[in-house]
């Protein structure tokens, strides 16, 4: 792609979108490499409420009035029926968090699988294990979820999810089935015996929001159930920064990652598609931490 020189309109649909730190996150990746541009947030309400906004804001897009937005809960699966074309992971996932026009063409892509592919590696590679397919469990089978196990999936990892809804559940490893992916999904009750069966997972996945603020001290797997033995913990959960699953993990020498570098890397690699240019990854760190107060996650 051909890198982009004149002033970048940007932007996130969603609803509520007030607290994201995607501007945050954009700012400082406009920044890094010298580029003008802003990112504004656009409060669109869930359909069919929000329907006419939604359509408005891609017109404006087909015009060339924007020239990118992400989109995030609840319209990534929505919109997906109003583009022109899909990417492969965003037409396997089923949902588009990345907007762009190519070709003339409104094209949705999903940035979340390869973020959290790469962060995920950070970990493997970090803890010293290799990034050859092993198996999985994800815990969730959410939007968040489809992403993660299309990543490990498409990488051939045999990937076993934990779902508390059958039905939600066998739609994910109905449509991930589809594409033909190397990996094998599974789909096991989100229980005690469910869990237990598979510690011999290799990796384990949380993609649920417990543990998340203001929750805390919630905690996706049983805190008196051993993790698995031998795996790398990653917890998409990104506030806290470290959750309790993660410093469960840490207590029991598990190596464990929380949910920040994936939120990071979506973002750069949204970027990437926006303009043609790889921002400053640092930078992009550095924008989520507050000079007087610290961390702000
Ligand atoms: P979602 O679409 O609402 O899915 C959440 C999943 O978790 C659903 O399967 C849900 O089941 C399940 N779940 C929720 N509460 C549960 C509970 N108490 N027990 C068992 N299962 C439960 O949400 P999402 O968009 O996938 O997001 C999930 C998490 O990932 C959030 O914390 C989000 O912040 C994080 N995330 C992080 C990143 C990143 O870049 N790091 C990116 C995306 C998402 P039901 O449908 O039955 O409720």
């Amino acid at each position: 792609m051909t890198p982009r020189t004149g002033f970048l309109h940007l932007g996130l649909i969603g609803f509520p979108v007030e607290h994201s730190l995607s501007p945050r996150l954009h700012a400082a990746a406009l920044r890094s490499i010298g580029l003008q541009g802003d990112y504004r947030l656009y409060s669109v309400p869930p359909l069919p409420g929000g329907e006419s906004a939604l359509r408005t804001l891609l017109d404006r897009m087909r015009g060339g009035e924007i020239q990118g937005l992400n989109v995030t809960i609840p319209h990534k699966r929505a919109v997906i029926t109003m583009l022109d074309e899909l990417s492969p992971s965003a037409g396997a996932i089923g949902a588009a968090n990345t907007l762009r026009v190519r070709d003339g063409k409104l094209a949705g892509d999903n940035t979340d699988a390869a973020g959290f592919w790469a962060d995920f590696c950070f970990l493997l590679e970090s803890a010293g294990r290799n990034t050859q397919p092993g198996k999985a469990m994800v815990l969730g089978a959410g939007g968040a979820a489809r992403a993660a196990v299309y990543a490990l999936a498409n990488q051939g990892w045999q990937v076993v999810v934990a779902a508390r809804d059958p039905l939600q559940a066998a739609q994910l490893s109905a449509d991930l089935g589809v594409p033909d992916l190397p990996g094998q999904i599974t789909v096991i009750p989100y229980n005690r015996a469910g869990l237990a069966a598979h510690r011999d997972a290799s990796a384990l996945i949380n993609a649920t929001p417990l543990g998340m603020q203001p929750a805390a001290d919630t905690c996706p797997w049983p805190v008196d159930l051993a993790l698995p033995p031998g795996a790398v913990v990653y917890d998409l959960v990104y506030r806290p920064a470290a959750t309790r699953l993660v410093n469960m993990a840490w207590t029991r020498g598990l190596p464990a990652r929380g949910g920040t570098g994936m939120l990071v890397e979506q973002a750069i690699l949204s970027f990437q598609l926006w303009s043609g240019q790889r921002p400053v990854r640092s930078a992009l760190l550095d924008a989520l931490t507050d000079p007087q107060q610290g961390a702000i996650l």
